[in-house]
């Protein structure tokens, strides 16, 4: 956010005490004593659907079972060899969706084993104390370029890095982790998490980190092809949906995920602007965020306008319900008809009320509402920026506006590899991320040793 000037968009709403407060763990970390008591509520089922249910299939049951005799570090290195970001998926899971849903105690007693939080407490003991549990193969004298340094791409290097062959990270921004870094919310990872587990993975050795150099600006696949024995993509998604108004390029509408890389890069939250009344757009995980973290800064009324209904809202009814805890409004049915402005400002956006029929359709009602704001967050999904990454589109296969894979995580050239955010029928989740990486990571290697 730009301007500052403005008296309802300010910094300093509430001191960094209350600050401080407002953004501390959100799921704080168990003790040893409620660990063991956790550990214990497992049923350690065969063919446990929770790991059926885990995108990188984490044996559950097992490293639960190694917590109980108190082998905490067999039970991180069974969660880590799975997932090499076993310690964030622990923080920002929606476990509520995935192995926790799954879990055997939730359908019994709607009271799940509390997986993450055993996950969490497991793996933070190692990465405390940097024991590396893994050790590299001998080196294959292969080198692979990846390209990019959020999950999908560190999960890559580090499993490549593992079966011997020298990686080459290459990252447009200041510091690896991606969104991990830059985008997830500030209270789910305290304490420059995602920085501490980045250094983690890369102790492995064999990985050799280039930032602030891009695909499209620096270099071009082509280039990478002929220089490394293979290429992992893995450059998220760098822009936003537009609103799709008349004038929505005014002050006062801004890019979400751009305002969330602010505050968790910010040195003192406080100093960030934040409005008196927020409006947010959306319905995912990006509108939760910025909705929640802008009512932890201290704006009044925050917002959120949604176009569907419930069920339709990519959050999950567990962010839904904590968002609406934390104080943020959430209407539904509402899809922005046209701003409000005062000069060059956003002051507002004029709704129309909408419903959906028996297929699904959306329609407007042609009734309307007017929401008052000083700052509007665009959330409503991101896409690939094809236009900044040179002619990358131009000599892969593009499904909907991805790169397309087939199940290994390999693209329609037959040396280049993605996964994350930017491949197609993907899931846009960390943990999802992680699961490409080490896919691809393992079908790159079994092509390196043909
Ligand atoms: C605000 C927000 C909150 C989220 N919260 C959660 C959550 O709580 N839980 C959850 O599971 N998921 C969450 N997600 C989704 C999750 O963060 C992503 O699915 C995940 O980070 C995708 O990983 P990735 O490696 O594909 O991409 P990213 O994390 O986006 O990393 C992409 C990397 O590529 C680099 N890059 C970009 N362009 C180029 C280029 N041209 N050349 C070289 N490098 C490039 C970037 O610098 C970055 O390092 C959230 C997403 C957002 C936006
Ligand atoms: S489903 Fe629940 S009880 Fe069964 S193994 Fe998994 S965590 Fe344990």
């Amino acid at each position: 956010m730009t301007d500052k000037s403005q008296a309802d968009i300010a910094p300093k709403r509430l001191s960094d005490a209350e600050i401080e407060s407002n953004f501390g763990d959100m799921n704080p970390p168990l003790d040893r004593p409620e660990a063991l008591v956790e550990a214990d509520r497992c049923y350690f089922c065969f063919d446990a659907p929770c790991t059926t249910a885990c995108p990188t299939g984490i044996d559950i049951p097992g490293f639960i079972q190694k917590i109980r005799s108190d082998n905490i570090k067999g039970s991180a290195h069974t969660i880590l060899r799975e997932n090499i970001m076993g310690g964030m998926c622990a923080r920002v899971c929606p476990t509520e969706v995935l192995c926790e849903e799954a879990c055997v105690r939730e359908t019994l007693e709607e009271k799940p084993v509390r997986i993450g939080l055993l996950q969490r407490y497991a793996t933070d003991a190692i990465y405390k104390s940097k024991l590396q549990l893994f050790e590299r193969q001998p080196d294959s004298g292969k080198r692979v370029a990846v390209v990019g340094g959020g999950p999908a791409s560190l999960s890559c290097a580090h499993r490549l890095a593992c079966l011997g062959h020298q990686v080459t990270v290459l990252n447009a921004a200041e510091k690896v982790g991606g969104l991990n870094e830059y985008g997830i919310a500030a209270y789910k990872t305290i304490d420059n998490f995602a920085a501490a587990e980045a250094e983690y993975i890369l102790s492995i050795g064999g990985i050799e980190v280039r930032n602030n150099v891009s695909l499209g600006t620096d270099f071009i696949l082509e280039e990478l092809r002929g220089e490394y024995d293979a290429v992992f993509l893995g450059f998220g998604m760098g822009g936003v949906n537009e609103l799709g108004m008349e004038n929505d390029q005014v002050d006062g509408i801004v890019d979400a995920v751009e305002y969330i890389s602010e505050l968790r890069q910010a040195d003192k939250m406080s100093e960030l602007p934040v409005g008196r009344k927020v409006l947010v757009i959306g319905g995912g995980m990006t509108a939760i965020d910025v909705a929640v973290q802008s009512k932890r800064l201290g704006a009044e009324e925050v917002t959120i306008a949604y176009r569907r209904g419930q069920e339709q809202m990519g959050a999950s009814q567990h962010e839904q319900d904590f968002a609406q805890k934390s104080g943020v409004n959430i209407r539904r049915h509402l899809a922005p008809k046209q701003l409000l402005l005062d000069g060059n400002r956003v002051s507002g956006i004029e709704f129309e009320y909408t419903k959906v029929d028996a297929a699904g359709k959306l329609s407007g009602t042609g009734d309307t509402c007017a929401v008052e704001s000083d700052v509007v967050f665009k959330a409503i999904g991101q896409k690939v920026l094809w236009d900044d990454l040179g002619n990358t589109a131009d000599i892969l296969d593009i499904e909907n506006g991805r790169i397309g894979v087939d199940v290994n995580r390999k693209t329609s050239l037959p040396d280049v590899w993605a996964g994350g955010d930017c491949i197609s029928g993907g899931e846009d989740l960390t943990v999802s991320a992680v699961q490409d990486g080490k896919l691809a990571g393992m079908d790159i290697d079994r092509f390196l040793r043909q």
